[in-house]
């Protein structure tokens, strides 16, 4: 007769999916070597990891999950189209969820914008997104060359990698992306985002300025991955009077910043401009893999399968990110997160004020980041920013059950994008573990295990 075995304890489970991982999988892997956990369950905030701990979940999958995990209009609408026998897959055939998750993202959009808009499925990823608007925008113009901004994250294909602002040997002007915090003019503010304004526009009508005219200008409205920088909405405006005075397609990256992340339902909307491409993916996908481009008409020079791709029809991530964008539309989860995120950044930058080594808390909505510097060192935006520092408060932040990451050009953001969907009781929740994680961190800094960068 078979003995049956002892089930292995969680936390050996836990150990030997870790180190399984370690051997077999890309040394390119990323979130994993930060975040040592194995997640089995999901719901709302929450993950349980394989060894029974569980999380408070700030990373939201990199703010694709504005619902949290496992939302349960995003699990019903699932479950509805498998129990319906529709296909799963369509290449981008009409289907009637393809129909009715065009029709709930044009409702969400700027209505200007969606009166004359064309949509593009692409590729599953915000990347194959920039892709495809890089190349539309190319068609449409018969130029090559891209304004990008210092500081910009499009993704890690090439087009997208080119225009991020690590890229050098590229054909992309780079133009200042305004900050207040390490201001490149040193003034901050409206006034540093107007000279970056006025430098823009000398280098395109400058004929010497060694700047062709371009295909496009691409921007965040909030740069995410280079450190949670809101774009003042009057640069927002510069940027869009520039462009049209020299018809150049303005394109809006909003993969992260989308789906009210930001406390509108998209960024633009705080500027009240309309761009001519809209890039989306992330949170419109309900958890899924989803991304398109919107543009307007006057853009669609494609030929006939001049943009393809096999995943394009994804009919389940159509369901569950209609069913989100409905519920964050009928829930007004975008003002949710900017009352909300008001009150969070408040709390932060009274934290701020007990620890010298935060340099800035910035943020807009529920995409919030906390600069971190070297502590005792220069004041002000000339002190160097602290990484290891940043990766000590991330580690003692999942020591206490809270996922968050780091960002920002040099890896010294704290980032935050919780769900939109996150309560009062959670957000005091986080914050309280994020000081907690922030005292820890910091002593050990004293005791000396962390060090700095220079800037
Ligand atoms: N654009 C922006 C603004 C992003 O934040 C990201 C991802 N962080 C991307 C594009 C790329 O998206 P993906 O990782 O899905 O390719």
């Amino acid at each position: 007769m078979a003995m049956t075995q002892p089930a292995p304890a969680p936390s050996a489970v836990h150990e030997g999916i870790l180190r399984r991982q370690s051997l077999r999988e890309s040394s390119a892997r990323t979130y994993a070597r930060s975040l040592p956990i194995v997640p089995v369950r999901a719901r709302g905030l929450t993950i349980e990891g394989a060894d029974g701990r569980r999380y408070l979940d700030c990373l939201s999958g990199a703010g694709t999950l504005a619902l949290g995990h496992n939302h349960p209009v995003v699990l019903e609408a699932i479950k509805k189209v498998i129990d319906s026998g529709a296909p799963l897959h369509v290449l981008d055939l009409a289907t009637p969820v393809k129909d009715a998750f065009i029709t709930e993202l044009y409702a969400t959009l700027p209505e200007e914008f969606a009166r004359d808009a064309r949509i593009q499925f692409c590729g599953p990823a915000g990347t194959d997104a920039v892709e495809a608007a890089i190349k539309l925008v190319r068609t449409a113009t018969g130029r090559s060359g891209l304004l990008a901004f210092t500081g910009a994250y499009h993704g890690m294909t090439a087009g997208a990698l080119d225009a991020s602002g690590g890229a050098t040997e590229v054909r992309v002007t780079r133009l200042p992306f305004p900050r207040s915090y390490r201001c490149p003019f040193g003034v901050g503010g409206e006034r540093g985002a107007e000279l970056g304004a006025r430098w823009t526009e000398s280098l395109l009508d400058d004929p010497k300025s060694g700047v062709a005219a371009p295909a496009a200008m691409m921007l965040e409205p909030v740069q995410g991955e280079g450190g949670v920088i809101p774009a003042p909405d009057s640069w927002m405006r510069r940027m869009r009077e520039i462009t049209a005075a020299r018809s150049i397609p303005l394109i809006a990256d909003e993969v992260q910043t989308g789906v009210g992340r930001t406390g509108a339902f998209w960024a633009v909307e705080h500027s009240g401009i309309v761009p001519d491409v809209m890039v989306l993916s992330k949170a419109i996908g309900g958890s899924l893999p989803l991304a398109v481009i919107v543009y307007r008409s006057g853009l669609d020079a494609w030929q006939p399968g001049a943009h393809a791709g096999t995943f394009r029809g994804n009919q389940l991530a159509m369901a569950a990110g209609a069913a989100t964008l409905a519920f964050v539309r009928e829930n007004r989860l975008a003002e949710r997160a900017r009352t909300l995120g008001a009150r969070m950044l408040a709390g932060l930058r009274a934290l701020a004020r007990a620890h010298p080594c935060v340099g800035d808390v910035r943020g807009r909505g529920l995409m919030i980041g906390v600069e971190l510097v070297a502590p005792d060192a220069a004041t002000g935006d000339t002190a160097p920013p602290a990484p290891e520092l940043a990766a000590a408060v991330r580690q003692e932040c999942l020591n206490r059950g809270l996922i968050i990451e780091l960002g920002g050009r040099h890896s010294a953001v704290v980032r935050l994008l919780p769900p939109l969907t996150l309560t009062d009781e959670q957000a005091v929740a986080v914050l309280d573990r994020f000081a907690d994680a922030m005292v820890a961190a910091e002593r050990s800094a004293r005791r000396g295990g962390v060090g700095v960068q220079p800037h």
